[in-house]
């Protein structure tokens, strides 16, 4: 599997990479949302980044943010949910096992587990 390694330090607040490339209006495999019906088709190697449920960078605008100290060599993520409204491709967690498919369908997932925890509590 793909992803992106530092190779340098950064530390929490620290600028990691701009998010570039051409702009969309709608989500593509390898578009990063930075706002309502605009997606960015980020160029190498913002592209490589994968998803973290806990993730060491976030978005910041049309910026990659540190939002703890990251170590040469460390893999660098960011939660796809904190930015995508819809992912054009879903797919599932590998760290959580929980469907990840973009911010509108968060809530939903809190819900179906609040559900499985209540059936789970009355057996
Ligand atoms: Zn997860």
């Amino acid at each position: 599997m793909l992803g992106l390694f530092s190779s340098s330090f950064y530390d929490k607040g620290d600028v990691v990479l701009k998010i570039s490339g051409p702009l969309l209006d709608h989500p593509e495999q390898t578009s990063i949302q930075i706002g309502p019906n605009k997606h960015v088709d980020v160029d190498a190697p913002a592209k490589f980044i994968n998803h973290s449920c806990k993730p060491n960078t976030k978005i910041d605008g049309e910026q990659i943010v540190a939002i703890q100290k990251i170590h040469p060599g460390e893999e660098i993520f960011f939660d796809y949910q904190s930015s995508e409204y819809e992912l054009a491709a879903s797919f599932i967690c590998r760290e959580c096992g929980q469907w990840v498919k973009g911010m509108k369908f968060k809530h939903e997932n809190v819900c179906l587990q609040a559900e499985e925890h209540k059936i789970m509590e009355t057996q």
